[in-house]
């Protein structure tokens, strides 16, 4: 049995990043960056006003209050034709550029405009503007050949704005990994289906499927393979096309539990098997390569393979924890160990937050244990959690209620009310 740290180090050591492509920035979202995003145009590209109204130099604005000619109206899209002198106004509305010599911007609500035979003229109802006003800087909000986004970065929908603005229509993104999810078990029957005596729904498949899925993988939920070696090999050889194969159940010491044995059969190397947490403690990862694909890049050709436990919250925090990271080590554009992973932002391992407990709690665990957790409230810029009352790795209904997991060092034993602790958001 080896620690979840060195689970992650394995993972980290083993998992090659997928090769890189070219997508549309509208299939975008959900995608890993490989290669920065530099902005090609300042932001905003010119000096405009951020008001309809007149622009001015807003050294003319004092309790006066005298006319000043109105030169010209400038639309957003059109272009300055006259620069202002002392006494000259020109009709702005927002977005537009301001003339050479203006400074400022005032409202048109602020203004009362007059017309003679000698043009139009304009009063402005306000005693002082300080220079600036109502206007934006060229490039204020970045400027061309700055870097957006980084590497890593994973987009979101409130990304594509930015991106669109900076020219990015095209973004290198890694590829989308593919995933298949073998439900394993005698027992079990869809969730379409009652189950008949000693038989329970299949809750794993679903649930793995979806929450892959919302990772923006492209997922296959494969039918559930009876406890039997052919059974298994056939459905596992379907599931080996892919980058991810998830297996649920089956990975314990029980008599049935053949999983590790006909997958090491059908030529998958086990990287580990069995890590110190509670729940999840059977896990099992492999990495089967296909040597007949030998064009194919080092990760391109190789399936890498979790048997989860059975039980679905023993699946969801080994999903949560270990198959997440291996999807992050897919998408990422580096390879390397744990003490490399620079940017604490961009690693591929869950990121906790220090949290405090809401109450005192008694953690009996040996290993190191992930319990259900909901956030109380933010008091003071601190993150309350309280431990849900919870029926260990069978009972998935504390974890709808949850907002994530804590965690409690193995034998932690009283944990006072107060206390800091690691908490997991989803
Ligand atoms: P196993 O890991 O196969 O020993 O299964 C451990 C426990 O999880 C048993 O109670 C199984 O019935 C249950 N279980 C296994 N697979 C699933 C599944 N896909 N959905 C819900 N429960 C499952
Ligand atoms: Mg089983």
């Amino acid at each position: 049995m080896i620690s979840i740290e060195t689970a992650f180090e394995r993972l980290l050591q083993s998992v090659r990043p997928l090769n890189p492509e070219l997508v549309d920035l509208f299939d975008s979202v959900g995608r890993t960056l490989t290669a920065p995003v530099f902005a090609d145009v300042d932001s905003p590209p010119h000096r405009k006003s951020i008001m309809d109204g007149f622009a001015v130099r807003s050294a003319d604005i004092d309790a006066t209050q005298k006319k000043s000619k109105v030169l010209e109206t400038i639309v957003a899209g059109g272009w300055p034709t006259r620069a202002l002198q002392s006494g000259e106004a020109s009709r702005i509305m927002t977005g537009a550029p301001l003339p050479e010599g203006a400074d400022a911007v005032v409202m048109v609500e602020m203004s009362r405009v007059e017309r003679d035979s000698d043009g139009e003229f304009v009063t402005f109802l306000v005693n002082e503007l300080t220079a600036g006003k109502n206007v934006i800087d060229r490039a204020q909000n970045f400027q061309s050949g700055e870097i957006l986004f980084p590497v890593g970065h994973r987009i979101c929908p409130m990304d594509v704005g930015l991106l669109a603005e900076a020219g990015a229509a095209e973004v290198k993104v890694s590829r989308r990994p593919t995933i298949a999810i073998l439900p394993t078990g005698n027992e079990l029957v869809d969730s379409h289906q009652v189950p008949e005596r000693g038989q329970i729904r299949n809750s794993n498949g679903p649930m793995l499927a979806a929450m892959a899925s919302a990772l923006g993988l492209q997922t296959t939920l494969l039918p559930t393979a009876r406890d039997n070696a052919d059974e298994l090999r056939e459905q596992i050889a379907l599931g080996l096309q892919h980058d991810l194969l998830l297996l649920t159940g089956g990975v314990s010491e029980g008599l049935l539990d053949l999983v590790p044995a006909t997958l090491m059969g059908l030529g998958v190397k086990e990287v580990f098997h069995k890590v110190k947490v509670k729940p999840g403690k059977p896990i099992w990862f492999g990495m089967k390569e296909d040597l007949e694909n030998e064009d194919a890049g080092e990760a391109e050709r190789v399936c890498h393979v979790f048997g989860l436990p059975g039980n679905p919250v023993s699946s969801l925090v080994g999903f949560h924890l270990f198959v997440r990271t291996a999807i992050r080590c897919l998408e990422m554009p580096w390879s390397g160990h744990l003490e490399e992973v620079g940017n604490e932002e961009f690693s591929p391992i869950p990121r906790s937050a220090m949290a405090e407990l809401s109450c005192d709690f008694e953690s009996r665990g040996d290993r190191p244990t992930y319990w259900p957790a909901r956030v109380l409230k933010n008091r003071d810029s601190k993150r309350i959690v309280e431990p849900l009352p919870w029926g260990g790795s069978s009972d998935l209904r504390s974890i709808t209620k949850a907002d994530g997991l804590i965690l409690f060092p193995e034998n932690s034993g009283l944990t006072a009310a107060g206390a800091m602790v690691s908490f997991y958001p989803w």
